[in-house]
């Protein structure tokens, strides 16, 4: 067997010993003789199962007694609908900061929904930043203000929560959450597809102060309805029971390492060790401001796109897998999530090194 190290942006790698107890696992679940995937979600080792995963989550980022935890589907982007459908309160309009592509999409959708008031931009920078806070035009009246914590595209994250008075402030946290402590009371929801730092696609992870819910649209469908939801446990309708069950595996994973102070510790050395060859060579760039630069997804280019193919191919023969950028800003990404080890990070400075020898 050959593991490489993977870079994907998402879904992306899990750690080694997740999916080993998983494959232990798989086909007689403690003794239940049956798989995760063949529970009913109603029987008891499957809501055990979902119980301890969600009290890990409330343990990791300690989030306070008056905030649910909800498991939800549609990903992200179904949430960049979801969102307006609960959150407007009867509120005409929602304030949104556009960092970016997955920023764009929100706001997109949002639209839909309600009048979008754009509170701040990076465009004008090629979003290469986060725009600060102090040119942000809130408005009071707002239902909510929405941010993505990390464009997983362009390589941009917050490293400061926006103070945004007493409007609640929603969150896209699919591509940072749970790589470092956060305090969740400064937010009113936080959102995050599973793919990257939770484990599996497919559920969705929601977090919503309890004065929050109760108020969704009447066109909101039943199963998005954040109420309905937390009145039946995530269980309204089938949750996604498998990757429930993997996340689980996850928090367990990121609790045994030390919980998220130690996630964090260990994503700043891994980030440090690229942007430090990045900043120490002519041949790589990256265009993002030095203060905003993310932790998670570190975006670079070539001297030349000519060099992109061979790059990946050498990179590909190496192990180093999925370094492609995304094709809107194009250049490479390396995602690296908790999940990656440091050991992937130096190989991937060590076939930097080696390519810039032979075409620098
Ligand atoms: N927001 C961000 C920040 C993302 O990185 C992604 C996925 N890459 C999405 C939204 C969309 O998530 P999904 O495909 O799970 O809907």
């Amino acid at each position: 067997m050959t593991r490489v190290f993977n870079f994907s942006p998402g879904p992306a790698a899990l750690p080694e010993p997740v999916l080993r107890q998983a494959a232990d696992e798989m086909l007689d679940w403690h003794g239940s003789g049956m798989s995760v995937m063949e529970m009913s979600h109603r029987g008891k080792e499957f809501i055990a199962i979902h119980a301890e995963a969600e009290a890990l989550l409330r343990k990791l980022l300690a989030v306070p007694a008056h905030y649910k935890v909800l498991f939800m589907q549609g990903g992200a982007i179904g949430e960049n609908a979801i969102v307006p459908l609960n959150m407007l309160r009867g509120k005409p309009s929602a304030d949104y900061v556009d960092t970016g592509e997955w920023s764009k999409k929100s706001i997109k959708e949002a639209q839909k929904y309600c009048a979008v008031n754009v509170a701040g931009s990076s465009k004008d920078s090629g979003y290469t930043r986060v725009p600060p806070r102090a040119g942000w035009q809130l408005d009071p009246q707002a239902a909510y203000v929405h941010i993505c914590s990390n464009e997983t595209i362009g390589g941009v994250q917050y490293h400061w929560t926006p103070d945004v008075g007493g409007v609640p402030l929603v969150a896209d946290m699919s591509s940072d959450i749970l790589s470092r402590p956060i305090d969740v009371s400064k937010y009113g929801l936080i959102y995050a597809g599973a793919q990257k730092n939770i484990g599996p696609s497919g559920v969705t992870i929601v977090i919503v102060r309890d004065d929050l819910i109760g108020h969704a649209s009447p066109h909101c469908p039943s199963a998005f309805d954040y109420k309905m939801v937390a009145d039946n446990d995530s269980m309204y309708n089938t949750p996604p029971t498998y990757a429930i069950y993997i996340a689980g595996l996850v928090l367990k994973w990121i609790e045994s390492q030390g919980g998220l102070p130690a996630m964090e510790a260990h994503n700043r050395k891994k980030a440090a060790v690229l942007y430090d060859h990045l900043d120490g060579t002519r041949f790589y760039s990256s265009a993002v401001a030095r203060e905003d630069r993310s932790l998670m997804n570190v975006v670079f280019r070539l001297p030349d796109d000519k060099l992109d193919e061979p790059f990946l191919k050498g990179a590909q023969e190496r192990g180093l897998v999925q370094l492609k950028g995304h094709r809107s800003v194009g250049g490479m990404r390396a995602s690296i999530y908790n999940a990656m080890p440091i050991e992937g990070v130096r190989a991937l400075v060590a076939y930097m090194k080696e390519f810039e020898g032979q075409h620098g």
